[in-house]
């Protein structure tokens, strides 16, 4: 009987051995990624922003998930065609829509030896290097905000689950209660990226008061309208509980004045949150200080890796003013937890954030910024405010009416022909709009303001430089005059 059982058992080692392949299989599983991720690399500089096709990718669903499996060379090959092809391509220069993303090679590195040795990174404990190193990130950009030693933060997935953290930490730190939240104002304008509604929403704050705050003419708050706002609500009885700034809006790229917002916050008690999820790293340059001043005087920010940094998707960072605050609101304890509360020199990433189990994110952030050292970044982030002023001059020079020359690296404009009523005008930049992304060379996105329908360029991904900016320039000219209507 017990022979039966240590030949089953031994049988069951035998058969699940695929998942454990030795050295000579792990070359061919390695140089099959490898020889893929050459392909795409080699050909990435003249890749198109955005690729149409029919199927839209559901040739992957056509690959089956077997018993026995399939060879590596069939997956990777299934993978690039219906993964790989269709769609927007972040990481090729010519993604100028939403806000790109990067995709360093670097962190591509970073986050397979951190698959490989997967250390646990939730908890001090089970992985103190790995922590520490979270930490001592964490820590090199709060000091980047300029923050005081007492802060803290996470690395969390995006700037979302991000402002999520910040806003559950806002709530506790203010002791609303469910009884207050109808009378709990926050203030916000129309560029606050929804992410902050949803978080609202979320952390169980659907009920407050959504105050949204004027703006001037270039998409910043208007601070006046702000002061006058929140005394006004404190006088019909509100509790004026938090004031969102954008450090880079989204849309637009707007950064609110960020040191006057400091001033009504500390004098109003309100918790200051600024969201800099695009705008943040901006702060490597001396452009971007100087726009971002204020901005040490929040309580919390958001900064988001996977934009300013140039990372792969999946990396953005909370940071608190007083780490103590965001400890409050995501601490924990667990019986089955108990070996683990042992004592640590170091905060654990599972005490200050949602996540327990997590993907430790800190070496796709650590190894470019060891490796390559800060320099670089700071080079390319100032090419890319440089390329945004040098195209808002170029797109005006072809024609073309432009929004405010941009705060960082995005550009409002649009086609506007004389003589056209707003809605011809509307449908006439759709069509553009359209027609550049059939070209697919530049891929570019779109937002309303004022009514406008307007098309915006956002200049991040590491790898858009100068020719990619002229030959967009050259594309909408050549679709404008195509199109007609001047
Ligand atoms: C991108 C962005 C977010 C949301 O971040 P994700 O990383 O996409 O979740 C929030 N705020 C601003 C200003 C952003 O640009």
């Amino acid at each position: 009987m017990k022979d039966e059982l240590r030949q089953r058992i031994l049988q069951l080692e035998r058969r699940s051995r695929a998942l454990d392949p030795g050295a000579g299989r792990r070359r061919r599983l390695r140089n099959a990624v490898i020889a893929s991720s050459e392909r795409f690399l080699r050909r990435v500089r003249s890749l198109r922003g955005f690729v149409e096709t029919a199927d839209r990718g559901s040739g992957i669903t056509e690959l089956p998930i077997t018993p026995d499996g399939v060879s590596i060379d069939r997956a990777i090959a299934t993978f690039e065609r219906y993964v790989v092809h269709p769609g927007g391509n972040p990481p090729s220069p010519g993604y100028l829509a939403y806000i790109p993303g990067g995709g360093l090679y670097h962190s591509a590195l970073g986050d397979f030896i951190a698959a490989v040795t997967n250390k646990y990174a939730g908890v001090f404990f089970a992985g103190p290097g790995a922590v520490r190193m979270e930490n001592m990130l964490v820590r090199w950009a709060a000091d980047l905000v300029g923050y005081p030693a007492g802060a803290g933060g996470s690395i969390a997935s995006g700037g979302s689950i991000a402002n999520l953290s910040a806003i559950v930490t806002a709530r506790e730190q203010h002791r609303l209660k469910s009884a207050d939240h109808a009378r709990a104002v926050v203030y916000a304008t129309a560029q606050t990226h929804h992410s902050i509604d949803r978080a609202l929403r979320i952390a169980g704050l659907g009920e407050a008061v959504l105050h949204r705050v004027p703006m001037d003419d270039r998409f910043r708050m208007d601070v006046d309208a702000l002061a006058r706002a929140v005394s006004e609500d404190r006088n019909n009885g509100l509790l004026p509980w938090l004031i969102v700034a954008n450090a880079g809006s989204t849309d637009t790229g707007a950064v609110d004045p960020l040191d006057a917002i400091a001033d009504i916050a500390a004098r109003e008690h309100c918790w200051y949150h600024v969201d800099a999820a695009y705008g943040g790293f901006f702060l490597l340059t001396e452009h971007g200080r100087e726009m971002l001043k204020g901005i040490e005087r929040s309580d919390s920010t958001v900064l988001d890796p996977h934009k300013g940094m140039f990372l792969p998707f999946g990396t953005g960072i909370v940071l608190v003013r007083d780490a103590r605050a965001l400890a409050a609101s995501h601490a924990y304890s667990a019986a089955y937890m108990q070996d683990a509360e042992v004592a640590a020199d170091e905060v654990s990433p599972a005490d200050v954030s949602p996540e327990l189990t997590k993907h430790f994110r800190a070496v796709r952030m650590w190894l470019p910024l060891v490796v390559a050292g800060t320099n670089p970044f700071r080079a390319a982030l100032e090419e890319k405010l440089l390329l945004a002023r040098y195209f808002h001059e170029q797109i005006a020079r072809a024609g073309f009416a432009t929004g405010p020359e941009p705060d960082l690296s995005i550009v409002t404009f649009r086609w506007e022909p004389e003589g056209m009523s707003l809605d011809e005008s509307n449908r006439v930049n759709r069509e553009l709009l359209d027609a550049v992304r059939k070209d697919g060379r530049i891929f570019l996105s779109s937002t309303m303001l004022d009514g406008k329908f307007t098309l915006r360029l956002a200049v991040l991904a590491h790898r858009t430089h100068l020719r990619t900016i002229d030959m967009a320039t050259e594309i909408l000219r050549e679709k404008a005059l195509a199109i007609g209507g001047c």
